[in-house]
């Protein structure tokens, strides 16, 4: 019979994504001991998304980091253009944005988190803990104590002063702790596939729109990951339709792609992803904060789903790591991160569920031929496509860093 090894440290982190690991880094940057635990083997999941916003830049920057993860490959956007029934048109300029870095990063999201990792890593406080399972919480007198967690040696118990769920959206966390989620509908799913990219293919965009549907294509090198949204549960009827059918739809939006749309030439290589939108009435109970996706499920609506993530991860590390360094903290102090993050939350979320709506009504493509009103001011009026760049590039109350640091 095997033994349950038994562990102690002052944080632990269950979910090693965006949110996990910067609260990691941060926390083991202010000299808080602190443990990652991901349930993957390493960080290369083709369902992330890979949006490095210029708030995040601006951290890094902060951080001293910045020039370094530059030198990571990435495609810098400087300016967000949308293709609406055919038409290039320009919605986002981050020129004009108060930041170091005047783009958005894309980067394959292992790429972000390798290089996150890798300097985490240099603290002697940092622990990261991968092919770890985390399978139930420790819950003593009604405080979270700690984690249960699969590994390949067997079970462990991990016991800390703080737990953060950093769980992802399909969080066991939220669940083990009782906490209540209160799910907004949403009309949407998305189809992910990739397709092989040509030298001569045109540049990364926002999207492609038309009538009512959406195809997202991210520049990954050598291949364009794609995301064809869709009516939420209409996987079924697409396939029915048969697989001809739906290369052409794919063609149909990108034709560039038509020569390569036969690369899909199974429904395994199609993966159906499901796409919420969220949020925790408490975020937090003794001993147990969840932030990121754990807290609030984002849809991959402007791809701001990352940046927040960070975003809340940096305000737990400014207002936690101080007083976590020499001890636990209270519900209270918990509270405070809730208080900070949780407005930016219901804006963007109120504005994803916007969208939606205004993509499956078919107003985000306008009439057959026309744009949208919204598309043409920001056609008409350059100084316009600044709001927003704000929006996606900044996010509503965008953090600083200012945590304490032991190196
Ligand atoms: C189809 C799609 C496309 C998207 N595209 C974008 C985009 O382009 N840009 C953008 O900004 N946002 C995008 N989003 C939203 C974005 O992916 C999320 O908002 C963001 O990843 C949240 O980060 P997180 O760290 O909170 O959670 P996650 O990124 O989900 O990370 C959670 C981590 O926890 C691990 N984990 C889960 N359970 C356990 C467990 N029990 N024990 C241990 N580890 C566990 C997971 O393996 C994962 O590594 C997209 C979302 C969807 C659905």
């Amino acid at each position: 019979m095997s033994t349950l090894e038994k562990l102690q440290t002052r944080c632990v982190i269950i979910g090693g994504g965006p949110a996990g690991m910067m609260a990691g880094y941060l926390l083991a940057r202010a000299g808080v001991p602190v443990a990652v635990l991901e349930k993957h083997g390493d960080f290369n999941r083709d369902f992330r998304g890979d949006t490095i916003h210029p708030s995040t830049l601006e951290l890094m920057h902060e951080l001293g980091l910045l020039d370094e993860f530059l030198k990571q490959p990435h495609q810098e956007v400087r300016e967000l253009r949308g293709v609406i029934n055919g038409q290039t048109v320009p919605i986002a300029d981050f020129t004009r944005l108060p930041t170091r870095c005047k783009f958005i990063a894309f980067m394959p999201q292992w790429d972000f988190l390798n290089f996150l990792s890798s300097h985490a890593k240099r603290f002697r406080t940092f622990q990261l803990l991968m092919q770890t399972e985390v399978v139930d919480l420790l819950i003593e007198n009604e405080r979270v104590i700690g984690v249960r967690a699969k590994t390949p040696r067997g079970e462990i118990e991990l016991r800390a002063d703080l737990v953060i769920g950093a769980d992802g959206r399909h969080s066991t966390t939220h669940t083990r702790a009782g906490f209540k989620l209160h799910e907004f509908g949403v009309p949407i799913d998305v189809l992910w596939m990739r397709i092989s990219k040509k030298q001569d293919d045109p540049e990364q965009s926002f999207g492609f729109f038309q009538h009512g549907k959406l195809l997202v294509l991210l520049d990954r090198g050598d291949y364009w990951q794609c995301g064809f949204v869709i009516p939420k549960g209409g996987f079924g009827e697409i396939k029915a339709r048969g697989l001809p059918q739906f290369q052409n739809d794919i063609a149909t939006f990108a034709g560039f792609l038509r020569d390569r749309v036969p690369e899909l030439s199974d429904w395994s290589k199609i993966k159906l992803l499901t796409v919420q939108i969220n949020r925790l009435r408490d975020w937090c109970r003794e001993g147990l904060l969840c932030i990121g996706d754990a807290a609030h499920a984002m849809s991959p609506a402007g791809g701001v789903g990352i940046n927040l993530a960070i975003q809340d991860a940096v305000a737990t590390a400014n207002l936690l790591a101080e007083k976590l360094r020499s001890g636990p903290v209270t519900v209270d102090d918990l509270r405070k991160v809730q208080a900070r993050r949780e407005w930016p939350t219901r804006l963007i979320q109120r504005v994803q569920v916007f969208i939606h709506h205004w993509a499956v009504t078919g107003r985000a493509s306008g009439g057959r031929n026309s744009l949208p009103f919204v598309v043409r001011l920001l056609k008409w009026f350059p100084s316009l496509r600044q709001l927003p760049a704000r929006f996606i590039g900044l996010g509503p109350r965008p953090e600083h860093f200012h945590s304490p640091t032991t190196v």
